[in-house]
């Protein structure tokens, strides 16, 4: 690692961004920030409260109007700018990321890269936000549309990808000239609280993003949601907090986005390249230590295959090394934090009460840190809810089946929609369960998909809206239709 911890946590601010200007809680209130792979307190932040948050929506309701105006090429500059610092800054950022949600410092290098390419997505998406025009069928007049800034925003962010769920919100809501209020994870608020300060230093003017770390989100969000100056709200989470967040937007008829839970299927079917499927499921599982909303959470395989898939699987999660994610060679860091760790552990247990087996793992990892020993899962049932919940941890359950419908029925039968994944090397097959899958994203032979310039986001439970892509800048726009008099028709 290219960094001292000491010096980076010094240069992350600690107070609340209101107005271009870090300032502390008008209550005085602050939180801890831990880091989950050893327990210690890695920085205390000021704790947003109520009138804070007012403040935050104040401050984007008076640039609003002025940041609309700003040139699409002004907006696109200054998200390029951010691009290249964030990428500048890459050891500090992998390194925050690393500290505070423990994920193996390699993979937290791949998540700047990642989310650092939303912001240069969408400076590119600035200048290119299309409209229409065509003619109405009658010839009386020209239909024009355009899109407008949808207002002010706000964001609520997880923690399981502290950069890429911010630049993914943040690169959109700047290249379609919102404003913001964001809200990161009080888990893992330092990667946004320094992304926010590049934000600045890229140029983003005074007022334009807010952001309100605090200990309750809802003591934040409530106020906000209650405002009408508020437009839109766009969050990342767990579908429950999903429901709560729709109820309270229906007051203001908000704007929405959702991206929520998932409980992805990775099937393989018998005429899959088994060890390209292994790879794949390594990716789509162990990724992030199974702490992601696309992580395969159930393998669906074809019963004459399952025996190898499952050896194969094993043999390469016993190679992964468990450990504090920034030590050399560590690639599986600590759960998030302690519930985190209880609810996997009864996960497996339910799942072995219920027939299954462990074929490597299955039980806590030592340590002062969170850790959960990588696992896969044999003989699993369908009732076990490991099955049924979403897993959000290091461990692999397999089911089987013996017909290609029975695949799909199973694959299905879960009220997500998020993530797929797929292994046959039947290409007619692959679209006919294109076709069958109720899921947003489908994995074809590959295990890891997410990109900036794809349109994310899920169906059923998981959610609605759409993020990164041409469609990514849409989520913060209005459509508006003018109509423009034909001088020459008749009517
Ligand atoms: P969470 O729902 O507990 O928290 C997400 C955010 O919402 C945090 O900032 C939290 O402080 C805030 N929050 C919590 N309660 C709130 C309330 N009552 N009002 C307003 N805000 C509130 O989720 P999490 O544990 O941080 O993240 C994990 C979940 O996120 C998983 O379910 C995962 O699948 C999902 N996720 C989805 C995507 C996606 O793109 N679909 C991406 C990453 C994570």
């Amino acid at each position: 690692m290219g960094v001292k911890v000491s010096e980076l946590l010094a240069k992350v601010p600690t107070g609340l961004l209101i107005n271009g200007e870090w300032r502390d809680a008008a209550s005085g209130e602050t939180f801890e920030v831990e880091n989950p792979a050893t327990g210690e307190t890695l920085a205390t932040l000021a704790s947003a409260g109520s009138d804070d948050a007012m403040a935050a929506l104040d401050a984007a309701c008076a640039v609003k109007d002025e940041w609309a105006r700003t040139s699409p090429r002004e907006r696109s500059n200054i998200l390029r700018r951010a691009f290249d610092l964030v990428t500048e800054r890459k050891d500090e950022f992998a390194a925050l990321m690393t500290l505070e949600m423990g994920k193996p410092l390699a993979e937290a290098y791949g998540e700047v890269t990642y989310g650092a390419e939303y912001l240069r997505w969408f400076s590119e998406e600035a200048v290119r936000d299309y409209g229409a025009t065509l003619p109405a069928p009658e010839g009386t007049i020209q239909m024009v549309t355009r899109r407008k800034p949808v207002g002010p925003c706000l964001l609520i962010t997880p923690w399981n990808f502290p950069l890429a769920m911010a630049t993914r919100k943040v690169g959109p809501a700047v290249a379609a000239g919102c404003t913001m209020v964001l809200k990161p994870a009080k888990l893992t608020p330092l990667t946004s609280q320094y992304f926010a300060q590049t934000m600045i230093e890229a140029g983003l003017p005074a007022g334009v993003l807010n952001v309100v770390s605090g200990k309750s989100a809802s003591a934040i969000s409530e106020p906000l949601m209650a405002d009408s100056r508020l437009r839109k709200v766009s969050f990342t989470g767990s579908t429950p907090v999903g429901k709560t967040l729709l109820k309270a937007a229906a007051d203001n008829v908000l704007r929405t986005s959702m991206e929520l839970g998932g409980n992805a299927p990775f099937i393989v079917f018998e005429d899959a390249d088994l060890d390209q499927a292994v790879e794949g499921a390594m990716g789509a599982k162990m990724r992030n230590i199974g702490e992601a909303c696309t992580a395969a959470n159930r393998f669906i395989v074809h019963e004459s295959v399952a025996d190898e898939f499952a050896k194969k699987f094993a043999a390469k999660i016993g190679e992964l090394k468990l450990g504090n994610g920034l030590d050399e060679g560590v690639t599986c860091g600590p759960l998030i934090e302690k519930k985190a760790l209880d609810n996997v552990t009864s996960l497996v247990d339910d799942a072995v009460e219920k027939g299954a087996t462990a074929l490597i793992g299955g039980k806590p990892g030592e340590g002062v840190g969170y850790f959960y020993t990588p696992t896969v899962l044999i003989n699993v049932s369908r009732d076990a809810r490991v099955a049924q919940e979403e897993i959000f941890g290091p461990v692999a359950p397999i089911l089987t089946f013996s017909t290609e419908a029975e695949a799909i029925e199973i694959a299905n039968d879960t009220e997500f929609g998020l993530a797929s994944y797929v292994y046959t090397e039947n290409s007619d097959r692959m679209w006919r369960l294109a076709d069958g899958l109720e899921f947003g994203l489908m994995g074809y032979n590959a295990g890891v998909i997410s990109n900036a310039a794809a349109p994310f986001g899920g169906v059923k439970q998981s959610g609605m809206g759409r993020e990164g892509g041409a469609e990514g800048i849409a989520e913060y726009t209005s459509l508006q239709y003018i109509g423009v008099r034909n001088p020459y028709a008749n009517a």
